[in-house]
C-alpha cells in the first residue's frame, strides 16, 4: 500500500465515476478542497456508504494515487441530523455547501475557514426549528460574509469607497460592482446602477459582521426589515463573487 494521510473533512458533493465508483469532493481541514475516489461506493453493499452523505463531517484516511487519491477508510464524526431532517435545514446545508464550493478554489491550508464552517453548522444545528427562516438565513449569510473576508474579498463598509470619509450620513448605497458602501454625496457620480439603498441598521449589521463572532448574532434582536435587506445585500454580493446563480438560495426562497 502506498502513502496515506488522514484529515477531517466535510463532504461537499459527489458524482458517479465508472460503473461502481464515485468521486467525492471533500472540503478538508488540512488541505482545502480535494477530490477523492471511493471504490465500489455505487454498490449498495459498500461499507463506506453509510458515512458518505453530503455534508457529513468525517474523519478520513486517504491513499495517494496516480490520478485520484483514494478513500481508504472513514468514520462519521457528525451527521447534523437536525438540519438533515428539516426541509429548510437541508436547504441551508446545501446553501452553505454551494457557497463554500463556489468560493474556495482548490487546495488551501488556512484552518480558520474550515473552523468557521463547522461553527456555522453547529449553530444552525442547534437553532433549526427554533428561529424563523430569515434569521437562520442571516446566520448562514454571516458565514458567507466572513468567508469572503478570509478570502480577501471583504466589502468596504466603514468608509465611502469614493471619498473615503467615514460612513455617517443616511441614504448610503451598497455598490456591488465596487464591493462596498458609497455615501450620499458620492452616489451622484456612480454611473453604473448596480447598487441598492442600505439603511443605517444594515450598515451597522455589516460592520458588526466584521467585528463579532457568530455567537453574538444568535439571540441579537434585529428587526425583520433589516434582516431581509441584509440577506439581499449578501446574496447579491455572493452572486457578484460567484459569477453564477445560487440554486439552493432560490429553493430557500420558495420554502
Ligand atoms: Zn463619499
Amino acid at each position: 500500500m502506498g502513502q496515506t494521510y488522514t484529515t477531517t473533512a466535510l463532504i461537499l458533493k459527489r458524482r458517479d465515476h465508472n460503473e461502481h465508483d464515485r468521486l467525492f469532493c471533500l472540503y478538508t481541514k488540512d488541505f482545502g478542497k480535494i477530490d477523492v475516489l471511493a471504490k465500489g461506493t455505487k454498490k449498495i453493499s459498500s461499507k463506506l456508504n453509510s458515512y458518505l452523505e453530503p455534508f457529513y463531517l468525517i474523519k478520513v484516511m486517504i491513499a495517494k494515487g496516480k490520478v485520484f487519491d483514494k478513500l481508504a477508510n472513514c468514520n462519521l464524526i457528525e451527521g447534523y441530523q437536525n438540519l438533515r431532517h428539516d426541509l429548510l435545514g437541508f436547504a441551508l446545508i446545501n446553501y452553505l455547501a454551494e457557497i463554500t464550493d463556489g468560493l474556495i478554489i482548490g487546495q488551501t491550508q488556512n484552518n480558520n475557514k474550515f473552523d468557521l464552517l463547522l461553527k456555522t453548522l453547529d449553530i444552525l444545528e442547534q437553532e433549526i426549528g427554533k428561529k424563523e427562516k430569515e434569521k437562520l438565513l442571516l446566520l448562514a449569510n454571516l458565514y458567507s460574509l466572513k468567508l469572503l473576508s478570509l478570502l480577501g474579498y471583504q466589502p468596504e463598509i466603514k468608509r465611502c469607497l469614493i471619498c473615503h470619509k467615514g460612513i455617517l450620513l443616511t441614504k448610503n448605497i451598497f455598490d456591488f460592482s465596487h464591493g462596498g458602501v458609497i455615501c450620499e454625496d458620492c452616489k451622484k457620480v456612480c454611473l453604473i446602477e448596480d447598487y441598492v439603498l442600505v439603511s443605517d441598521q444594515v450598515i451597522k449589521l455589516l460592520q458588526l459582521s466584521q467585528e463579532k463572532d457568530l455567537d453574538f448574532f444568535i439571540n441579537l434582536g434585529i428587526d425583520q426589515d433589516t434582516i431581509k435587506q441584509f440577506n439581499q445585500v449578501v446574496y447579491k454580493l455572493l452572486l457578484v463573487n460567484l459569477e453564477k446563480p445560487i440554486k439552493s438560495f432560490d429553493f430557500i426562497k420558495k420554502l
